[in-house]
C-alpha cells in the first residue's frame, strides 16, 4: 500500500511531522523530488531536527528510507545528515540510494550562487543549493546518474565534455575561477566510496515490497505552488511537487499509490519570492510569525523569517486538487488560538471580478484577497486529543476549510510534537 505525503500550499506545511509520525507504522519512506533546498522540522523522543536530504522516516529502526531517482543527490550532504543523527542518538538508519538518481555536483551550487549573482534585484530568492542548475542538467542530458560513478571510462570522458561547457560559462559569463577536470573525477571518486554502500535499484526493491503488501510512503517538499507546471512559475522549484510525480521520482506504478494525504497550514506562510494574496504585514504579521510552527516561521535550510499570511482557500483548494489529495492533514491550528477573529481568504477579485478558481501568474499579480472573518477561540487547544474536545469555534474553522477545500479533513495537528494530532 503506496500512500504519498504531499503539500498543498507554498511549502512548510507540516509533512515533516505528518510523514514522522506515520513513519512508525510505514516499512518504507521515500524521497522522490527536490534536494537539499528544504527542510523538515522534526520533533521526536530523541530531539528536535532539520532534516533536508534524508526522508523524515530515518528516526525508527524498523524502515527502510529511500533516496529516489528523481532527487538531486547532494552525496556530502547525505553523509552529513546520517552522521548529524547518528551524533545524536539516533540509531544508525537504513538508507538506499536509486542507481538512477543523479548527483548534485559542487558546480551546481556555484552556478546556483553565480546566477542568482549575476541577476541581482531579478533573483529568484533561491536557497543556492544548486537545484536549478541540476535539473537543468538533467534534463540538457549532461547530468551524473549515480550507476556511473561505477564505470570509469564513461566517468573520464564525461568529466571532461562537462567542465569544457562549464568552463566557457564560467569563464566568459560569470568570470569566475574554472573546474579542473582531474580534480573534478577525485570528487566523483569521493563520491563513489560514500554513496556505494547504499546504492540499489529502487523499481526492482519496491515492485517487490509492493507485491509484499509492504507499508510504502511517498513525502514531498514543498508544495502544489511551487510545481514547475501548476504552481506560481517562474517562482517555483525545479522538480514536480505533485504526489503524481512521486511515481516518476519512485520507480513505481501510478496506479499504486492509493492514498494522497494532503497537508495544508491552518493559515498561510511562504519563503522566497513570488505571488502570495493573502500575505499579511506589519505587527500582525509579525506576531503569527513568533506564535507560528515550533518556535517562529523561520526557513528550516536558510533561517530566513517566512512571509505569513492568512488562510488561502482559493489557493489551498487549487492545492490539494492537483495533488489529488484523498484526505487532509490541517496542522497548526494551535497556533491561532490568540486571535478574537480569524481572516480566511475565500475569493480572489481579479479587474473587478471574484474568482474562487486559482489564476496563472499574470492574473494572480492582479488579485486582491476577498476575506470572510471567522470567530476566534481564544484558547490554547494544545494537549486535546478529541475532536469533540476542541472549542466550538474552532471546529467551525475546521469545518469552514473543510467545505473550501471540498476534501475530508481527517487529521487535525494541534502541536509540533508526534504524537499532537486529533483523528476525525
Ligand atoms: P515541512 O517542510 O512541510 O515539513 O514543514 P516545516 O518543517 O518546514 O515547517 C513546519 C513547522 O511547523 C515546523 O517547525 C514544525 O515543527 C511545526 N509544526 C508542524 N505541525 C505543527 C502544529 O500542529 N502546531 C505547531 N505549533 N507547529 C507545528
Amino acid at each position: 500500500m503506496v500512500r504519498a505525503i504531499v503539500g498543498a500550499n507554498w511549502g512548510d506545511e507540516g509533512k515533516g511531522k505528518i510523514t514522522d509520525m506515520l513513519g512508525e507504522k510505514s516499512d518504507i519512506i521515500i524521497r522522490f523530488q527536490g534536494g537539499s533546498n528544504a527542510g523538515h522540522t522534526i520533533i521526536n523522543d530523541y530531539g528536535k531536527f532539520a532534516l533536508h536530504l534524508l526522508p523524515s522516516g530515518v528516526f525508527y529502526e524498523h524502515t527502510t528510507c529511500i533516496i529516489g531517482n528523481g532527487v538531486a543527490l547532494n552525496i556530502p550532504y547525505l553523509q552529513r545528515e546520517i552522521d548529524e543523527i547518528v551524533s545524536q542518538g539516533v540509531p544508525k538508519p537504513n538508507i538506499l540510494v536509486s542507481d538512477r538518481a543523479q548527483i548534485l555536483m559542487p558546480y551546481h551550487i556555484l552556478f546556483d550562487e553565480y546566477e542568482e549573482e549575476r541577476l541581482g534585484g531579478k533573483a529568484f530568492g533561491s536557497t543556492k543549493s544548486g537545484i536549478a542548475p541540476f535539473y537543468s542538467d538533467k534534463y540538457a542530458k549532461i547530468g551524473f546518474q549515480v550507476s556511473e560513478l561505477f564505470d570509469e571510462d564513461t566517468l573520464v570522458e564525461k568529466v571532461d565534455r562537462i567542465c569544457e561547457q562549464k568552463n566557457i560559462m564560467l569563464e566568459h559569463m560569470y568570470h569566475k575561477p574554472t573546474i579542473d577536470p582531474k580534480e573534478l573525477l577525485e570528487t566523483l571518486h569521493e563520491y563513489r566510496d560514500i554513496v556505494a554502500p547504499y546504492v540499489c535499484d529502487v523499481a526492482v526493491y519496491l515492485r517487490k515490497a509492493i507485491e509484499e503488501n509492504k507499508t510504502i510512503l511517498l513525502e514531498g517538499q514543498l508544495g502544489t505552488l511551487k510545481d514547475p507546471d501548476f504552481g506560481i512559475y517562474p517562482m517555483v522549484t525545479s522538480s514536480s511537487t505533485l504526489a503524481a510525480y512521486g511515481a516518476i521520482g519512485a520507480g513505481i506504478a501510478p496506479y499504486e499509490i492509493k492514498d494522497i494525504i494532503t497537508v495544508v497550514k491552518a493559515y498561510s506562510s511562504a519563503v522566497g519570492a513570488g505571488e502570495f494574496v493573502s500575505e499579511i504585514f506589519g505587527d500582525e504579521a509579525d506576531e503569527l510569525r513568533r506564535r507560528g510552527g515550533d518556535g517562529g516561521e523561520f526557513g528550516a535550510t536558510t533561517g530566513r523569517p517566512r512571509r505569513m499570511g492568512w488562510f488561502d482557500a482559493v489557493a489551498s483548494r487549487y492545492g490539494v486538487k492537483m495533488q489529488g489529495a484523498t484526505e487532509v492533514a490541517l496542522t497548526c491550528l494551535d497556533v491561532l488560538g490568540y486571535l478574537d477573529e480569524i481572516p480566511v481568504c475565500v475569493g480572489y477579485e481579479v479587474d473587478g471580478e471574484v474568482t474562487k478558481d486559482f489564476p496563472v501568474t499574470a492574473k494572480l499579480k492582479k488579485a486582491k484577497p476577498v476575506y470572510e472573518k471567522l470567530p476566534g477561540w481564544k484558547c490554547d487547544v494544545r494537549g486535546i486529543t478529541k475532536y469533540e474536545d476542541l472549542p466550538e469555534n474552532c471546529r467551525n474553522y475546521i469545518e469552514f476549510i473543510e467545505k473550501e477545500l471540498d476534501t475530508p479533513v481527517k487529521m487535525v495537528s494541534n502541536g509540533p510534537g508526534r504524537h499532537e494530532i486529533i483523528y476525525r
